[in-house]
């Protein structure tokens, strides 16, 4: 799963239930009309998944949306809905692609560990109010490719450490919150370079248009029997208490042993108030936590990784004892040294998750070089912190129980796709009993 860029805390306390999503909430949608792109009907059904899928907006509850310029459009649709759904203030926070590339280019040595006055303590704080939290993304993959890695780590391990207190709500189901993105030209382009730009911006739309499932009758209920598929499947993998994971695929064969009291998750979530959200849209995994000193073996991405900014592409990392001992790339070396090098914890992993083959993601043989599409499209592993909601008791729990549960920690939590059609799972319980879970990247447990 892909937390928030936003750098909250009061811990949900775990309680394993299904999750109902909203059967028809509200507002009447417009028919879906194929190829309709950026047009009014698709941004009124955006917000209308966002708002009522995404976070589970609430009348009365306040919303936070953060957003690039680019997306105003959307967020101008979000803002009408969530008043019009009764939240009584919408705050919007801008960010702009190109004010953050030029603060690289040109701001002075030695000052990248800046961060805004105030803005994490309002994160932190707006979370701790119970106010719901959007992400829209649509940032150019390669924005800073050009620009001093060195200053880019510093600037994101600076907003990290500010953020820190704002994703203890995040990672602990603490929040209601979602990240949904926007086609915008630059990232288009970086996803179709052949294409002419036009073409590209409305073939970006289709294929996230199909991805959220936004050109369904209803979009809503398709969502919510979606999140319903993923929570069965979820269930059956606690039910079978597995130790470890084995993974296997060209170049890949790693062990990841599982965290004490592991839980397995997929679909939804539901914030302390009870109201569910999901917090990836789309969303196609079903995850849990290492044990984040039991991993061995090595591992291949199977796709390039956008990684502030930057592509990481041939990345091939052998663990030993949990700990990346070994990580290279065949471009974006400098970029994987930077993540590495954020802290220990980086060095180990935070999330397994596996999805099949046959997602819409991988379906559409897009790669959206942006980790919330691409990740539902493979089965996939996180470098850095783990997700407390992902043990049993883990939102209450103290980071030395969290430890000795076998999470990891870390400032970063960045997931790579290792999954494809040549990958097989076989859960392996600790009497050794062997069982497959995925063939030819497929699921077959029963
Ligand atoms: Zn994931
Ligand atoms: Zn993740």
């Amino acid at each position: 799963m892909r937390p928030t860029r936003a750098g909250p805390v009061g811990y949900a306390e775990w309680t394993s239930r299904r999750v109902a999503l909203p059967a028809r909430p509200g507002a009447k949608l417009p028919p879906w009309d194929n190829g309709a792109m950026s047009n009014p009907a698709t941004l009124q059904r955006y917000a209308h998944v966002i708002l009522h899928v995404g976070v589970g907006l609430q009348s009365g509850q306040r919303l936070v949306v953060r957003a690039p310029i680019e997306a105003a459009d959307l967020v101008r649709e979000v803002v009408r809905a969530a008043y019009e759904h009764g939240s009584p203030y919408v705050h919007v926070l801008w960010s702009d692609d190109a004010v953050t590339l030029t603060r690289f280019e040109s701001a002075p040595e030695g000052s990248f560990s800046e961060v805004p006055y105030g803005a994490a303590e309002a994160m932190e704080g707006m979370a701790a109010r119970g106010d719901a939290v959007v992400s829209i993304l649509g940032s150019d993959p390669e924005l800073l490719a050009g620009v001093d890695a060195g200053r880019v780590a510093e600037s994101r391990a600076a907003n990290q450490k500010a953020m820190a207190p704002f994703y203890r709500y995040i990672m602990s189901d603490g929040v209601a919150w979602t990240i949904a993105a926007v086609p915008t030209h630059a990232w288009a382009k970086r996803v179709f370079p052949d294409a002419a730009e036009g073409d590209a911006l409305a073939r970006l739309w289709d294929a996230v248009t199909t991805a959220v499932r936004l050109d369904r009758d209803d979009p809503v209920a398709a969502w919510s029997e979606h999140v319903d598929g993923l929570e069965r499947l979820a269930s059956r993998l606690n039910d079978h208490r597995f130790d470890a994971l084995h993974f296997t695929a060209p170049g890949t064969d790693l062990t990841v042993g599982l965290a004490d009291g592991h839980l397995w998750k997929g679909g939804g979530s539901v914030a302390p108030s009870g109201t569910p959200f999901v917090a990836n849209l789309p969303t196609e995994e079903v995850f849990t936590a290492p044990y984040a000193a039991r991993v061995n073996g090595t591992v291949a991405a199977s796709k390039p990784l956008a990684y502030n900014g930057r592509l990481i592409e041939g990345l091939r990392i052998t663990f030993e004892e949990g700990v990346a001992v070994h990580a290279e790339a065949d471009r974006g070396q400098e970029a994987l040294d930077g993540l590495l090098a954020t802290d220990d914890g980086a060095r180990r992993l935070g999330e397994v998750a596996l999805v099949s083959v046959d997602s819409p993601i991988h379906q559409s043989g897009v790669l959206f070089l942006e980790t919330l599409f691409d990740e539902n499209a493979a089965v996939h592993i996180a470098l850095g912190r783990a997700y407390r909601f992902n043990v049993e008791g883990g939102p209450s729990m103290s980071d030395g129980e969290a430890a000795a549960a076998g999470l990891n920690d870390s400032l970063t939590h960045v997931d790579f796709m290792i999954g494809s059609e040549a990958m097989d799972v076989d859960g392996i319980k600790s009497d050794g009993t062997v069982t497959p879970i995925m063939r030819a990247g497929r699921f077959v447990l029963d």
